[in-house]
C-alpha cells in the first residue's frame, strides 16, 4: 500500500496548485511543527520490563491547539501518524474549529496486553507527552484500540506529573471526567447530516431514499439510526462476517442490539446474507463505507450503484476510484467533511470544560448540526461553481487556504 505521508503531500501539493500558492508556502505545509519520538517502557504482569516505540506528530497550529486521537496499533508507523496529523489540520480548518492538527501512536497490540499494562503503558505514553501537550497547546483523544478508559488513565497520569487540574487536555472522556453522551453518536449523527444536505442539493428526497451502509460499530450503526430517523431505509449493512440486505429494510433497533450483544451478522437469522463485496455494488441511493481504508478500489468503483456515497470511515476510497467515481458523476461526501462530527462533539467537550457549561444532547446535536450543514454548503457551493474537481479536491482547497492566511496573518 502507498505511503500514507506520501500520499497526503501529493494532496497538499494538488491543492497548492490549484490555490496558486508560491513555492516556500506548499514546503512549509509539508512539514510538521514538530514530530516527537521515545521509547515508552513499561514492566509486564510477569515481570519483564518492555519498551514500545511511542510518537506524537503537531503537524499545524496556525490556527489553535493541535487536536488529534491516539491510536495502539501493531502497524502504526511514524509516516502514518505524520499523514493522519496533516488530514486532521486540514479537518478541523474545513469545519471551521479552532484547532491545528495533531496525532499520536504507540506501536503495540492491545489485544496481547493485560488491562493493567495497558493502564502502565497509557499512564507512561502521557507522562512522556505531558510537556508537550496541554488544553492551550494540543489536545488527544482516543483513536483505533484506544477509548474513554485510556484517556481517563491518561488524565490522571497528566494532571499528576503537572500538578494541575486539566480536564480539557484530553476528549473522549468518560461523562464523569467531563466527557458528554452526545459524543457517542456525534460521529454517525454528522455522517447522517452531510448525507441529508447532499440528498437535498441533489433534489433526492430524503424520506424513502434506500441506504447500503458498510461496517456497523459505532460509525455505521449510529449513521443508521440517524437516517432512518430523517426518513431513509437501510437496505443493507455488513460486518467484517457478511452483509445482509432486504430491500423492503432492515430493524436498525433491533440490529443495533444485537451487534452490540457481540454477535456477528452472519450469526443472524431474520435476513438474507450477501457477501461483502457484493452489497458494495448493490443498487441505492447512498452508499456510505463506515469499516477500512480503501474498501473502494480501481475494481469495485465501475460497478457501484449508488448515486452518493459519504465517508464514514476514514480513506474508504483509493485515489484510482475517486477519479473512476467523478467521471461516473457519483457525488462523494469525503471524509474530512462527511465524518467531521467526531472532531465537533471533541470540541464541544472542551469548550464546556473550559466554561464549566453543560450542555444537554438536544442543544449538543442542534449545534453539532449547523456545523456541518455550514460546511456543507461552503463546499457544496464551490464545488458547484468550479465544476473540474471533486468535491474531496475543494474541500482540500477550502481547508488549506484558512491554514495558510492564519499562517500569514501570523507572518510564519
Ligand atoms: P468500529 O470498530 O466500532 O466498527 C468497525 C466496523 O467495521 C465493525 O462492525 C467491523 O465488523 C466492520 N468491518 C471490518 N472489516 C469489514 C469488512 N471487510 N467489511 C464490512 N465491515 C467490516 O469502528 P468505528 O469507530 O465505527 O470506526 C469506523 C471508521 O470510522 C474508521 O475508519 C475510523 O477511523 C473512522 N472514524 C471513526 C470516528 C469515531 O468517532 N468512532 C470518527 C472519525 C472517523
Amino acid at each position: 500500500m502507498a505511503n500514507p505521508f506520501t500520499q497526503a503531500k501529493k494532496q497538499i501539493m494538488n491543492a497548492s496548485k490549484k490555490l496558486k500558492l508560491n513555492s516556500e508556502t506548499t514546503s512549509k505545509l509539508m512539514i510538521p511543527d514538530k514530530f516527537h519520538t521515545f521509547w515508552v517502557r513499561i514492566k509486564l504482569d510477569n515481570g519483564r520490563r518492555v519498551k514500545f516505540r511511542g510518537f506524537r506528530s503537531q503537524y499545524n497550529n496556525a490556527l489553535g491547539p493541535y487536536k488529534g486521537g491516539i491510536r495502539f496499533h501493531p502497524e502504526e508507523t511514524a509516516d502514518t501518524v505524520l499523514a493522519l496529523s496533516a488530514w486532521m489540520t486540514w479537518k478541523c480548518s474545513l469545519v471551521g474549529l479552532p484547532y491545528g492538527g495533531g496525532k499520536g501512536g504507540i506501536i503495540c497490540n492491545p489485544k496481547e496486553l493485560s488491562n493493567s499494562e495497558l493502564e502502565r503503558l497509557s499512564k507512561q505514553y502521557a507522562k512522556k507527552i505531558a510537556k508537550h501537550i496541554g488544553e492551550n497547546v494540543d489536545i488527544p483523544a482516543p483513536d483505533v484500540y484506544t477509548n474513554s478508559q485510556t484517556m481517563s488513565w491518561m488524565l490522571e497520569a497528566y494532571e499528576s506529573k503537572m500538578n494541575i487540574s486539566s480536564p480539557g487536555t484530553f476528549t473522549g472522556k468518560p461523562i464523569e471526567l467531563g466527557g458528554h453522551l452526545g459524543r457517542i453518536e456525534s460521529t454517525g449523527l454528522g455522517v447522517a447530516i452531510s448525507i441529508r444536505e447532499a440528498l437535498k442539493n441533489l433534489k433526492i428526497k430524503i424520506k424513502g431514499s434506500k441506504v447500503i451502509i458498510q461496517g456497523f460499530g459505532n460509525v455505521g450503526q449510529n449513521t443508521a439510526k440517524h437516517l432512518e430517523k430523517m426518513g431513509s431505509k437501510i437496505i443493507g449493512i455488513s460486518d467484517s462476517s457478511t452483509g445482509i440486505y432486504d430491500e423492503k429494510g432492515l430493524d436498525i433497533k433491533k440490529l443495533i442490539e444485537y451487534k452490540n450483544s457481540g454477535k456477528r451478522l452472519i450469526d443472524y437469522k431474520n435476513y438474507k446474507k450477501i457477501s461483502n463485496e457484493e452489497i458494495l455494488v448493490k443498487k441505492c441511493d447512498v452508499l456510505v463505507p463506515c469499516a477500512l481504508e480503501n474498501s473502494i478500489d480501481n475494481h469495485n468503483a465501475p460497478k457501484i450503484n449508488a448515486k452518493v456515497i459519504a465517508e464514514g470511515a476514514n480513506g474508504p476510497i483509493t485515489t484510482e476510484a475517486d477519479k473512476i467515481l467523478f467521471k461516473r458523476s457519483i457525488i462523494v461526501i469525503p471524509d474530512i467533511l462527511a465524518n467531521s462530527g467526531g472532531v465537533i462533539g471533541s470540541y464541544f467537550e472542551w469548550l464546556m470544560n473550559r466554561t464549566g457549561e453543560n450542555w444537554d444532547v438536544k442543544t449538543y446535536n442542534k449545534k453539532l448540526d449547523m456545523m456541518i450543514t455550514n460546511a456543507f454548503k461552503k463546499v457544496f457551493e464551490k464545488y458547484k461553481k468550479i465544476k473540474t474537481e471533486n468535491m474531496r479536491n475543494v474541500s482540500y482547497m477550502i481547508a488549506i487556504e484558512r491554514v495558510v492566511n492564519a499562517m500569514k496573518l501570523r507572518g510564519r
